[in-house]
C-alpha cells in the first residue's frame, strides 16, 4: 500500500479514529508540542462517543480502572480550561441501587473490596437514606452505594469541543478518512489510507473504537473485543423525579433525568451492530426490558412517552476493560480502544496517558491489566 502512495506527509503522531479518545489524543499530543495528524473514517464522534449517554462514573469500576476514573474526574471539572467549554459536565452523586437481600451483599462486597484496596470514594446508604434521596423510588428497594462527587456531561457537546481545541493546537483533522493499512516502515509507522494516500510518523495510535480490534489483528495482534450496539432511550420531558444517576445491582439498568426534565434510559441492553457498513440496528425486545426495568424502579415513568431509541457500536473486552498499551508486535504503534461501554468517563485522561506513552514516559497508571497482548495465552 505504501508503495502505491499518492502523496506523503510527516507528523510526529498519526491519531486513527476521531471519537473522544482519539480527539482526546489528539489534543494532550498537540499541547505538547506534536505535529499530530488525526485520521477519521466517516466525521469525529460518529459512532460511540456521540451516543453515549454521557454518564461519568467512578461508582463500581473494576479495580484496575479506578485510579483513572478517579483522576479522570479533576479533568471533567477542568474542561473549560482544557476544551475551551464545559462539556455540560455537572457533578452529581451515582446511585447504585440494591433492590434485593443478594444485590445488597453484592453492594457490601463491593465496598470491602474498594475500601481493602485502600478506596474510599464509594460509601453505602441505607434504605431511609436513600429513600430521603430518592423519593421517587418504588418501595422495595433496600440500600445503595453512592458515590458523591460523580457526574455527567453532554456527549455531543464534548465531541464539538475537543475537535474544536485539536484545531485549534493546529491538529490536522481529515474526516471520510478510513485507514486501509498500518506497516513499519524503517524508523516510522506507515499508515494507508482507503483513498491510497500514505502518512509516516513515529507514533500511530489506534483510536478506531469498535474497529480497533480488526487494525490490531491486521498487526499480528488479535484481541478479545468484539462490536456490541448499546441501546439508549429518551422520554418526552417529565416533572422533576429524580437527581442522582441511577444504576442497579444485579438488573441492566441507567438512568438520569435530564435539566429539562427528559429521561435518558440505557444498561447495557444490544442491537445489532455491523462493522462493515457502520449501521446499527435496534432489538425492540430489549428496549423494552429496559423500558420495563425503569418502571419497575420508578413506578412514576408507566405513562412517559418515549420520543427516542437509538444505539452506538462499542467495543467490549471479554474483560471488560480497555485496549490501552504499545503494540507488542509492531514498535511504534500504540492502541487505545476497547473501553467497553465506559470509555466516555476516562476520555479526558486518556489523551494524557498517550501522549506520555508516546513520549516513553511512565505514568502514574499502572496499565498492565490493558496491556494489549492480554489475551494472547487464554
Ligand atoms: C449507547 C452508549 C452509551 C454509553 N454510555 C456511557 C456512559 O454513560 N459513560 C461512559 O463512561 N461511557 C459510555 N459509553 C461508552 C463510551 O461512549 C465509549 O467508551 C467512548 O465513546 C469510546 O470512544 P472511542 O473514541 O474509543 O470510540 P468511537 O467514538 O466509536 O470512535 C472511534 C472512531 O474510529 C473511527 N474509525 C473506525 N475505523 C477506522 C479506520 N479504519 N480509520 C479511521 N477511523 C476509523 C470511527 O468512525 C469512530 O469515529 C457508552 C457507549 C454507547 C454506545
Amino acid at each position: 500500500m505504501a508503495g502505491g502512495a499518492a502523496k506523503t506527509a510527516r507528523p510526529d503522531m498519526i491519531v486513527i479514529g476521531g471519537g473522544l479518545i482519539g480527539l482526546s489524543t489528539a489534543v494532550a499530543a498537540a499541547r505538547a508540542g506534536m505535529a499530530v495528524t488525526l485520521l477519521e473514517a466517516r466525521t469525529c464522534g460518529r459512532h460511540a462517543s456521540s451516543a453515549s449517554a454521557g454518564g461519568v462514573r467512578s461508582l463500581n469500576r473494576h479495580p484496575s480502572e479506578i485510579a483513572m476514573a478517579r483522576a479522570a474526574l479533576e479533568l471533567w471539572r477542568r474542561a473549560p480550561e482544557l476544551f475551551g467549554d464545559h462539556c455540560g459536565y455537572a457533578e452529581s452523586s451515582q446511585v447504585r441501587v440494591a433492590e434485593d437481600e443478594a444485590a445488597l451483599d453484592g453492594l457490601k462486597a463491593r465496598l470491602a473490596l474498594s475500601t481493602g484496596l485502600g478506596w474510599n470514594h464509594e460509601k453505602l446508604i441505607e434504605r431511609d437514606e436513600l429513600y430521603r434521596r430518592v423519593p421517587a423510588l418504588a418501595g422495595h428497594c433496600l440500600g445503595a452505594l453512592v458515590v458523591e462527587d460523580d457526574g455527567f456531561a453532554d456527549p455531543l457537546r464534548a465531541v464539538h469541543a475537543f475537535r474544536r481545541t485539536a484545531r485549534s493546537l493546529g491538529v490536522t483533522i481529515l474526516e471520510n478518512t478510513p485507514v486501509a493499512t498500518i506497516e513499519r516502515d524503517g524508523a516510522a509507522v506507515a499508515i494507508g489510507t482507503a483513498d491510497g494516500t500514505a502518512y509516516r510518523a513515529a507514533t500511530a495510535v489506534n483510536c478506531a473504537g469498535a474497529w480497533g480490534a480488526g487494525l490490531a489483528a491486521a498487526v499480528g495482534e488479535p484481541v478479545d473485543v468484539r462490536p456490541v450496539a448499546l441501546q439508549m432511550t429518551v422520554t418526552e420531558p417529565v416533572p422533576a423525579f429524580v437527581k442522582p444517576v441511577i444504576g442497579t445491582q444485579g438488573r441492566k439498568l441507567s438512568l438520569k433525568q435530564s435539566e429539562i426534565g427528559t429521561v435518558v434510559i440505557g444498561g447495557g441492553f444490544e442491537g445489532r451492530a455491523d462493522l462493515a457498513t457502520g449501521d446499527s440496528d435496534l432489538d425492540f425486545e430489549g428496549v423494552t426490558l429496559n423500558l420495563a426495568n425503569a418502571v419497575r424502579l420508578f413506578p412514576v415513568l408507566a405513562t412517559a412517552r418515549v420520543v427516542r431509541t437509538w444505539c452506538g457500536i462499542e467495543g467490549i473486552a471479554r474483560d471488560d476493560l480497555p485496549v490501552l498499551g504499545p503494540s507488542a508486535t509492531m514498535p511504534g504503534l500504540i492502541h487505545a480502544f476497547g473501553f467497553s461501554g465506559h470509555g466516555f468517563a476516562l476520555c479526558p485522561l486518556i489523551g494524557e496517558v498517550v501522549r506520555d506513552l508516546a513520549g516513553g514516559r511512565n505514568h502514574a497508571f499502572d496499565l498492565g491489566p490493558f496491556a494489549p497482548d492480554r489475551f494472547a495465552s487464554t
